[in-house]
């Protein structure tokens, strides 16, 4: 299955096909001439993948390398992009080679970075291989890492050349991890895909989705696609994409990350502002309801014990979508239809109260 974005000054393919990455080399010479290439992974995907996708490389006649981080958000850092220039620079890459960011979205937006920064951008192209990174980080163009106080604080926009996603890869991933990806799936049939709505809510189980993987991720990918082309730079439509997100946020910020995955707290996240909304009369009554089924159904949480009403409003207010006095929020029209409301800050303490 193949996408197009198209952008005002870059066009690009998805291609999502199970069992592609084990011949990435011929992927890769349909764009790219021969030339030196350095895939840039983490050490959990480097031991899974890194040999075959190394080797299939060469075999297409690249003189590809590969170079690992450790798994995990803490790479994300300058730190880090720093070794990756200097990774990049010993092998003697100019500005005709290109990078490969083989890994989930650590590694997508880290790779990313660093391919849009060194020698001011070279070529890059993604290659994602958790179900987040493939319905999410790895489209759309925004690179990141994060500094000691925020994160993604420092960043580029940047499209890549081509996205490869092969869905066997999720036969590795971990259910919690499968999981998260499931919550940014429901969130894009929420916002903008009815019949995506209705395609999940026949599938029985997580196990129901994931042999459906490829049709459900290109119908995600179409989401975002479609958002992108039409505010490439995130300065208006893009914030649909939010929904469920500053709540969400909000909770890993004050919980504290790993104790909630980032999944996890959008799934909370969609259903309180929902459900607040609703309240309000903002909202159709009974959408709240079938969110929270579907994400109950996929093993999700709709709601958190621990809910520091006032920690999470000050967390809020500290986001950096919160411009000046006022916040946006995302709210649903209808289920596949999202609507935009900017509301003073103060008013989020409304969306904040339980039941
Ligand atoms: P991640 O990259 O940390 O991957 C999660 C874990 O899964 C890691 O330990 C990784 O080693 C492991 N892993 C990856 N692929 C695997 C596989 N196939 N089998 C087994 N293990 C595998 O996390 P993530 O959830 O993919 O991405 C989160 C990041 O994405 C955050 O930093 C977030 O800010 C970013 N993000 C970016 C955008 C964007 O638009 N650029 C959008 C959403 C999220
Ligand atoms: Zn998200």
């Amino acid at each position: 299955m193949e996408i197009r974005v198209t952008l005002p000054h870059h066009a690009y393919t998805l291609t999502i096909k199970k069992g592609w990455l084990a011949q990435i080399g011929d992927w890769v010479s349909r764009l790219w001439e021969p030339q030196c290439i350095m895939v840039i992974t983490d050490d959990t995907v480097d031991s899974l993948y890194g040999e075959q996708v190394i080797d299939s490389l060469r075999r297409a006649g690249f003189d590809a390398d590969i170079v690992s981080v450790p798994a995990g958000e803490t790479s994300k850092s300058l730190a880090m992009a720093e070794r990756l220039y200097d990774a990049l620079a010993q092998k003697g890459m100019t500005r005709k080679d290109g990078v490969i960011a083989l890994g989930g979205g650590v590694v997508g937006d880290l790779a990313a970075f660093v391919a849009s920064t060194f020698m001011r951008g070279i070529h890059f192209l993604q290659v994602p291989t958790t179900l987040l990174a493939q319905v999410d980080s790895s489209i759309g163009g925004k690179t990141a890492v994060n500094t000691r106080k925020a994160k993604n604080l420092v960043g580029t926009f940047a499209q890549p050349d081509g996205v490869l996603i092969d869905p066997d890869t999720l036969n590795t991933l971990p259910p919690r991890r499968i999981r998260e990806g499931i919550a940014e799936i429901v969130k894009s049939a929420a916002i903008a895909d009815a019949d995506l709505w209705q395609r999940l809510a026949e599938l029985e189980s997580e196990q129901d989705l994931l042999a459906h993987a490829e049709e459900v991720i290109a119908a995600c990918c179409e989401v975002k696609r479609h958002v992108v082309e039409q505010d490439e730079l995130d300065t208006g439509l893009r914030l649909i994409l939010n929904f469920g997100h500053t709540i969400g946020h909000a909770i890993e910020n004050t919980l504290g990350y790993g104790v909630v995955t980032h999944g996890e707290a959008v799934a909370i996240g969609m259903v309180q502002i929902s459900r607040a909304a609703e309240k309000k009369g903002q909202m159709p009554a009974g959408i709240t309801a079938s969110l929270s089924d579907m994400l109950t159904k996929f093993q999700l949480p709709v709601t958190h014990n621990d809910w520091p009403e006032r920690a999470l409003y000050e967390a809020i207010r500290h986001d950096k979508k919160a411009a000046g006095s006022d916040i946006r929020i995302v709210l649903l029209e209808d289920i596949g239809q999202a609507k935009i409301e900017t509301l003073p800050i103060e008013q989020m303490t409304d969306y904040l109260i339980r039941d």
